[in-house]
C-alpha cells in the first residue's frame, strides 16, 4: 500500500473546499519537525433556529472509512446547505494516526483515550481548547469511527484482552443520551430500511449491546462521566453524543456510504425534536 499522505488526502480536498467556506486551522500538531495542520469548517445557516451538530472523524487514524465520509458530508453540504442545521466538520483529528495507518498517532497515544486531564498529547489539547473557547451547546456530537474486525482489542475497561473472534461484524453505534431523548433506535431502524446489517450479538466488548447500540445513560453531573474519550468529553458540550462503527472489512465505499446514511439518520431523528 502506498503511504498515505495528509498534505494530498486531506489538505487538498480541505483547501479546495475553502474556495466556497473558511476553511478554519485550529492549531498545528508537530511530529519530528513536520507540521500537520488540524483544520475544520463551520457551515452556518441563516435560520436562526437552525441546532448545532459537531462533527469528527478520524480520531484513530487508520478508521479512514469515517475520514472520508466527513470530507464527503461537507462538500455536499456547501453545494446543498441543510438550513435546519449549522455545522462545526472536523475531518481528520490524527493526522500522522492516517499517513501511518495506525489507531494511535506518531507518539504511540491512543487520541481516544487522552481526554481526562489536560491531554498529553498536542492533538487532544487542540481539540480540547477549541471546545473550551468557542463553546457551543451542541443538539448532538458525531465522532466516526470504525472496527477492524481480525485485530484483538485490549484493555478496555481494564477487562483484558478481547479476542478478535469475538469482534463485531456488523454496524453498531454508541450513544450517550438521557433515558426519555433516545435517538439512536430511530437510526437503526432507518439504517436496516436501507439493507444495512446491524451488530445483534449480546455484548460488545465489554458493554451490552441493544440491537445495534451500545448506550450510557448521561450521567447527572459531568464529574461522574467517563471523559478519557472525546466521546464521554463531549458531553460537556452536549446531551446527545455519539460514535458510529463501520467494518474495515467492507470495502471503503460501502463504510463511506454507510457512515453518511447513518449521520443522515441522525439529522432526521433530531428534525423531529
Ligand atoms: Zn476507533
Amino acid at each position: 500500500m502506498e503511504k498515505r499522505s495528509y498534505e494530498r488526502q486531506l489538505m487538498r480536498p480541505l483547501l479546495n473546499v475553502a474556495k466556497d467556506v473558511p476553511l478554519r486551522l485550529a492549531d498545528i500538531a508537530c511530529h519530528q519537525g513536520k507540521i500537520y495542520p488540524l483544520c475544520y469548517v463551520e457551515l452556518k445557516s441563516s435560520n436562526p433556529r437552525a441546532q448545532d451538530v459537531f462533527i469528527s472523524a478520524g480520531i484513530h487514524g487508520r478508521e479512514i472509512g469515517g475520514i472520508y465520509a466527513a470530507l464527503r458530508f461537507m462538500e455536499k453540504s456547501i453545494k446543498n446547505p441543510d438550513p435546519d442545521f449549522n455545522f462545526r466538520i472536523f475531518p481528520c483529528i490524527n493526522p500522522t494516526g492516517f499517513e501511518d495507518n495506525t489507531r494511535e498517532n506518531r507518539n504511540k497515544a491512543d487520541l481516544n483515550r487522552d481526554y481526562a486531564r489536560i491531554g498529553s498529547q498536542a492533538e487532544t489539547r487542540i481539540i480540547k481548547l477549541l471546545l473550551t473557547q468557542q463553546a457551543k451547546r451542541y443538539a448532538f456530537t458525531i465522532d466516526m469511527h470504525e472496527d477492524s474486525v481480525d485485530d484483538p482489542v485490549s484493555d478496555i475497561m481494564g477487562e483484558g484482552e478481547f479476542p478478535a473472534e469475538k469482534n463485531p461484524t456488523d454496524f453498531y453505534m454508541y450513544e450517550i443520551s438521557p433515558p426519555g431523548s433516545r435517538q439512536g433506535r430511530g437510526v437503526i431502524q432507518s439504517l436496516e430500511r436501507q439493507g444495512v446489517a446491524i451488530s445483534r450479538q449480546k455484548r460488545i466488548y465489554a458493554e451490552k449491546n441493544n440491537e445495534g447500540i451500545v448506550w450510557t445513560p448521561k450521567p447527572k453531573s459531568s464529574s461522574d462521566a467517563n471523559h478519557s474519550t472525546l466521546f464521554g468529553y463531549l458531553q460537556k458540550y452536549t446531551e446527545h453524543s455519539y460514535i458510529t462503527e463501520t467494518m474495515t472489512t467492507w470495502s471503503l465505499e460501502r463504510r463511506v456510504d454507510v457512515q453518511l446514511l447513518a449521520l443522515d439518520a441522525l439529522l432526521g431523528e433530531f428534525m423531529k425534536k
